[in-house]
């Protein structure tokens, strides 16, 4: 499309432009829109665009109220379009307040260099609409004595979560707006200075956090770290506490009847071989046989599937037995085209090797749903080559020098390029590769840039029908998994990536799969 050659893809949270939306969009709506004005040959854009991003999925939350676009001013067709929002030079950020009236040309905002001054500036600009507030914005003024006291007769919440912090911090706003699409809650800040609020909750810490109940009694929420990422985290996560978009999913009584089988209960901590193997039966099966005819580059991308499997999966005996005969039996197999019904029978028959067969159960454990159409198969992809990245890594053979650290990571990009049934995760996912996986030098990285690459799609899918309620996509390991996973730079959540590899190793590592629920 036209904006192949921009600098920001449909991966991202930013919302892309064009002359022919860009009026509709922004005019006259009920959020506020901030834009960045780019011209994808700009240097000063290139090395912007990474931020831009990121702030786009640090306040992904916050889409309701205030939503990030750019537009690609070396586009053709924007020219006109850019010139008369009166932009001379890029990048230029122009902020939209919501309900902007037509003829508006946006406010200029200052490209600053941190995610942080970022989002403090939307805040502050958020805070400037009088009285065409968005609608889906919450009350972002700190809560006064007065206020709380009759708060539960006007709002039918659980929970309110009070932040109480020094002045010029903006950590209770922010969590309010991550909070913004949940239901149950309310997050308002009390400011130190309020001392009636802050002596009657024995207020001591700046900032802390209090959950205030309908009947007068308040707890404060107890988080490892004093910061935004926590408070949103814990906050999310409480019990009565969903996202707005749960209120559409499976209520009625139609869903219920695709509720096939009786829930199996299960360890979340642990991996589940009836997973591994399902997904390796599922995806020789069905996903491969849905192609009548496998062309010269899908054949050549079920070897290198086949051929890793064999390589690293700690499958059972039985399992592995027949993906090594699968394995020579393609590798002897010459011709440019296999039509599938050939594979099939091969595999039907056993390759003519006795006792030797394709574990025919497909039965999801730690990839069940609470719902048919949640979950399964997409799940056990994703824990199966996370298992390959961990176990290559394991390997003495994969580790030799002249072994090539994106084996794991290649044999997973055909697969899914190929084969994977959702063919707009395969774009997804396929655009991902191409940013970033060239990048990947070493064993160690393979394993990182899968898990990273994995919490971006969770980011995206946030909130997505997609989404089962009682699995949401989180940023993994939260930290009740791995506490020292996390950590704190200048008042920014990060990761600490040497600890999230220990974790994953263990996590993926062949004695930790239990090998429950199979026959
Ligand atoms: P999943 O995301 O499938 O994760 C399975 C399990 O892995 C989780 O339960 C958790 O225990 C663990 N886990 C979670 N995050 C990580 C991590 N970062 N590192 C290690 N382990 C982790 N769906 C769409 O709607 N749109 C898309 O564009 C899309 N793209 C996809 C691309 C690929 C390559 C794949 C395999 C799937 C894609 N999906 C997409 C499906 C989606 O990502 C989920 O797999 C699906 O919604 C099921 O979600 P789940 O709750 O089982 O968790």
């Amino acid at each position: 499309g036209p904006s192949a050659a921009g600098l920001y893809g449909p991966t991202d949270q930013i919302v892309i432009l064009q002359a022919d939306n860009v009026r509709a969009l922004i005019l006259n709506a009920s959020s506020a829109w901030l834009v960045e004005f780019y011209a994808s040959w700009c240097g000063h854009c290139q090395r912007f665009a990474p931020l831009w991003k990121e702030l786009a999925m640090d306040i992904r939350e916050w889409k309701p109220a205030i939503n990030l676009a750019a537009i690609n001013c070396a586009d053709i067709t924007n020219r006109f379009t850019c010139a008369n929002f009166e932009v001379d030079g890029y990048p230029t950020l122009k902020f939209f307040p919501a309900y902007s009236p037509p003829d508006s040309v946006g406010e200029p905002v200052k490209a600053a260099k941190r995610v942080q001054s970022l989002r403090q500036t939307i805040i502050t600009l958020l805070e400037k609409h009088g009285e065409s507030w968005p609608p889906a914005c919450p009350p972002l003024e700190p809560i006064s004595q007065a206020e709380l006291g009759s708060f539960f007769e006007t709002n039918s919440v659980e929970y309110l979560a009070l932040v109480f912090e020094k002045n010029s911090s903006f950590i209770g706003r922010e969590v309010t707006l991550d909070l913004l699409q949940f239901e149950n809650i309310a997050v308002r800040r009390v400011q130190d200075t309020e001392e009636a609020l802050v002596s009657q909750l024995a207020v001591t810490d700046f900032p802390s956090c209090y959950l205030y109940y309908p009947n007068g009694t308040h707890t404060r929420l107890s988080v490892q770290i004093e910061n935004r990422w926590f408070y949103t985290y814990a906050l999310q996560n409480l019990p009565g506490v969903v996202r707005g978009g749960y209120k559409n999913v499976g209520i009625s009584g139609v869903d219920n009847a695709t509720i096939s089988e009786a829930w199996q209960e299960f360890d979340r901590s642990r991996i589940y071989m009836a997973d591994l193997e399902s997904s390796v039966s599922y995806a020789l099966r069905v996903e491969v046989g849905t192609h009548r005819v496998l062309t010269r580059k899908q054949l050549s991308a079920l070897k290198s599937y086949v051929s890793v499997l064999v390589k690293y999966f700690p499958g059972r005996p039985i399992m592995m037995n027949f993906l090594q005969v699968l394995n020579s039996w393609l590798k002897s197999y010459t011709e440019s085209e296999l039509p599938y019904s050939t594979l099939e029978k091969e595999m039907e028959n056993g390759f003519n090797v006795p006792n030797l067969a394709l574990p025919p159960t497909i039965k999801w454990v730690a990839c069940q749903g609470s719902r048919t159409h949640f979950r399964g198969y997409p799940c056990s992809v994703w824990t199966l080559f996370h298992l390959l990245t961990v176990q290559a890594l394991q390997n003495e053979k994969a580790s030799s020098r002249d072994a090539d650290p994106q084996e794991v990571l290649k044999a997973m990009l055909g697969y899914i390029k190929n084969f994977f049934g959702c063919r707009e995760c395969a774009s997804h996912f396929e655009s991902m590769a191409t940013e970033s996986m060239s990048s990947v030098r070493s064993l160690e990285q393979s394993v990182l840039w899968l898990w990273q690459r994995h919490n971006h799609v969770n980011s995206r899918l946030a909130g997505a029908p997609s989404e089962d309620p009682k699995f949401p996509k989180i940023q993994f390991p939260p930290p009740d998994v791995c506490l020292a996973c996390h950590s704190e730079l200048n008042g920014e959540h990060t990761w600490k990536t040497d600890k999230v590899l220990q974790f994953l190793k263990e996590r993926f590592s062949a004695d930790r799969i239990l090998n429950d629920y199979l026959e």
